[in-house]
């Protein structure tokens, strides 16, 4: 039997073929999916996707084009996200991005929902803004420091690692990946970005996942079976939590 793994996040574009994303998906044992939005197309993209599983919110780019009719979201998703600080893409309007950051953590917490965020060389205000705003959820596409890893775990966290860490120069994330317990650590696709070795070049997409989960079972000298067991049941402990 094909382990079951579970792709905690992706972004269906508009336009792709989903029911054929999630066919080839299933065949390699991605059984299931989280749909994750940030943007109105991308938010309506994957409530319909029909994965079980969706995600949406206000990415960090989204300050500017979205009113006061846009919040709160859909009660039926699993999470907020994705949300939150990418300081390298937008060094220029932080306080914008942590406004709607907060204002979105604190919608969670009052839906009592699990959030989905990113963040990239933000660390200060990252834990900032979960320190002043209790919150729990998912680390996506984890990509700082072994010492930002454990902060974040020890506010309760989970780790999301994606592709990235199958890429030669990745060696800092390879090390955060091995700083995860394994009751904390997640996998995830990030399609259609970021395809893992042997795939890189092509259009990420769910089926891909097994790549990083083969990968991350080795680096962390699990068994393959043994890993994607507990993956999924993280994620299922995480995002089914009424
Ligand atoms: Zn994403």
């Amino acid at each position: 039997m094909t382990p079951e793994l579970f792709d905690t996040h992706c972004h269906f574009m508009p336009g792709v073929d989903i029911g054929a994303q999630i066919a080839r998906a299933k065949e390699c044992g991605v059984t299931r999916i989280m749909a994750v939005g940030g943007s109105r197309e991308l938010n309506e993209t994957a409530a319909r996707a029909g994965t079980g599983f969706f995600a949406v919110g206000w990415d960090r780019d989204q300050y500017g084009k979205i009113g006061e009719e846009d919040f709160p979201f859909d009660g039926n998703c699993a999470a907020v996200g994705e949300i939150g600080l990418d300081y390298f893409y937008d060094p220029d309007h932080r306080k914008e991005q942590l406004e709607l950051f907060e204002r979105q953590l604190q919608l969670a917490a009052g839906l009592d929902k699990p959030v989905v965020i990113h963040t990239r060389e933000a660390d200060d205000d990252t834990l900032g803004a979960l320190k002043s705003i209790p919150s729990r959820g998912i680390i996506h596409c984890f990509t700082g420091s072994p010492d930002f890893c454990r902060k974040l775990l020890d506010l309760g966290f989970m780790i999301s690692i994606s592709g990235i860490v199958t890429f030669r120069r990745a060696d800092n994330v390879r090390e955060s990946a091995l700083v995860v317990p394994d009751d904390r650590i997640l996998i995830e696709t990030d399609s259609p970005f970021l395809a893992p070795v042997p795939m890189r070049g092509k259009d990420n997409e769910p089926s891909f996942l097994v790549h990083t989960a083969r990968f991350l079972a080795s680096l962390r000298k699990t068994e393959f079976e043994d890993f994607a067991a507990l993956t999924t049941a993280n994620a299922l402990k995480t995002l089914c939590t009424h």
